[in-house]
């Protein structure tokens, strides 16, 4: 059998929804394609002496809601079809969360772990500088994305900056506060998903200040939906990483075990606490499970015996397709990721505006702001949820289509 590539699943997907919504099979045809791809050949010079080239990519799937947005990638697996499917999936994320920007996504098939950190400063600069034409404020804005971060930004918007002149520190997000990051970005991600289970709680008749919850993964995306959903009032009552995971029915404080991690470099033997696997975490009594590390964890294996009222993807993909049919029939609502982990990109649109501004908020605006957009996405969403009777992610999918295919058509671009 042939295996499907995120690119299938990217276009399978918007198939699945198209049928929902009715999508005119013009406009369905149109959203298959990324609007422009880019290959770019870049010759490094090896710490050894010997050049090396490597193949970068920057896909741009749609701006009909404002300038392509999405992160770059430095990983030896990168693949034309996943930098394809992930650009396609940013235009439906950055549509859910409501902000006026389109979908796109980089990447450099590379293994930084295996290069130096010159190595890796040329190979950033050169592939900025190969994709430059078609990036800039009011074009293209990257970000960090897997193995990539600050550094890497600051080393693109210096590139960028030479290239054309000047200062253009909205070209890309995630920079370092100093020259130009927002306040609230490295959080963001957990932050607005403590308010999108606020909402769904709500919506479902959890009581926050009883509810339990339980985390899968504790690096950025899981110790601060911990952290913000203890301050909601939430017991925290498990939680894991790689090395396995820990549960005490009583609830933790969240910063403690952030400590005690900082410094055994892992949460097994926590004090007090009882070690489960990361399986066992899945499948606890609680009301909301967070998966926040990987891919595939919750399947047609162990859906049916998952407890928890509410689901919140803080991880991408942590659902396969059989469990979302098996959790739907079971009652269990489960917040999509484009939707539950939309907080990442939300406070990337506002370091963008900051930047074009060139005015910054303090730490309460970024929050507020997040909190706004967070909830007004839960509740579109919702709203194509009742509307249309499918599940969340469907609903999540409708809405985001929906405002893309209303901008092309106001576009006349259908
Ligand atoms: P991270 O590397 O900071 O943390 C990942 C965590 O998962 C670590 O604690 C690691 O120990 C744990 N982990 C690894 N393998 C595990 C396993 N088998 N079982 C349980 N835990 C395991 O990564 P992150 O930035 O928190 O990203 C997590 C997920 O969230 C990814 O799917 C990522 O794409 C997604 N995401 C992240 C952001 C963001 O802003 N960081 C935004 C949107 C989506």
């Amino acid at each position: 059998m042939v295996e499907r590539t995120p690119y299938d699943m990217a276009v399978e997907q918007l198939d699945k929804c198209a049928k929902i919504m009715k999508l005119d099979p013009n406009t369905h045809e149109m959203l298959k394609y990324p609007k422009r791809v880019l290959s770019v050949f870049i010759p490094i010079k090896m710490d050894n002496g010997k050049i090396k080239v490597f193949k970068g990519f920057r896909s741009q799937h749609n701006d009909a809601l404002g300038p392509f947005k999405g992160g770059v990638r430095y990983h030896p697996g990168v693949t034309i079809e996943e930098v394809m499917a992930l650009s396609i999936w940013m235009t439906w994320k950055c549509s859910v969360a409501g902000i006026p920007l389109g979908g796109g996504k980089g990447g450099i098939i590379c293994n930084p772990k295996e290069m130096s950190a010159g190595e890796l400063e040329r190979l950033s600069r050169e592939y900025f500088a190969a994709i430059s034409g078609i990036v800039g404020p009011e074009k293209d804005v990257p970000a960090p994305d897997v193995n990539t971060g600050g550094k890497e930004m600051a080393w693109f918007l210096d590139e960028f900056n030479k290239l054309n002149r000047g200062n253009f520190p909205g070209v890309v997000t995630g920079k370092p506060l100093e020259i130009g990051g927002s306040k609230g970005r490295a959080e963001a991600t957990g932050r607005g998903l403590s308010f999108v289970a606020r909402e769904a709680a709500k919506k479902l008749g959890i009581d926050f200040k009883k509810a339990d919850v339980a985390v899968q993964g504790f690096g950025n995306v899981g110790s601060y939906s911990a952290k913000f959903m203890e301050e909601f009032g939430c017991k925290v009552i498990a939680l894991s990483d790689s090395k396995g995971g820990i549960y005490n029915p009583k609830g933790f404080h969240v910063d403690d075990v952030e400590k005690y991690k900082a410094k055994n470099g892992q949460l097994a033997g926590y004090p007090g606490a009882k070690e489960i696997s990361n399986e066992d975490l899945l499948e606890l009594k609680c009301d909301i499970l967070i998966p926040a590390a990987l891919e595939n964890q919750i399947t047609a294996k162990n859906a049916d015996k998952i407890k928890a009222k509410l689901i919140l993807e803080g991880a991408n993909g942590p659902t396969t397709p059989e469990a979302d049919e098996i959790l739907f029939k079971k009652g269990v609502m489960v917040v999509p990721d484009i939707l539950t982990n939309a907080g990442g990109v939300s406070v990337s649109y506002f370091e963008w505006v900051q930047n074009l501004q060139n005015y910054y908020w303090c730490y309460e605006e970024v929050v507020q702001k997040l909190d706004r957009l967070m909830t007004d996405a839960f509740n579109a969403t919702y709203a194509a949820y009742t509307k249309y009777k499918v599940d969340m992610r469907m609903a999540a999918y409708v809405c985001a289509v929906e405002r893309v295919v209303n901008a092309m058509r106001l576009k006349g671009w259908c």
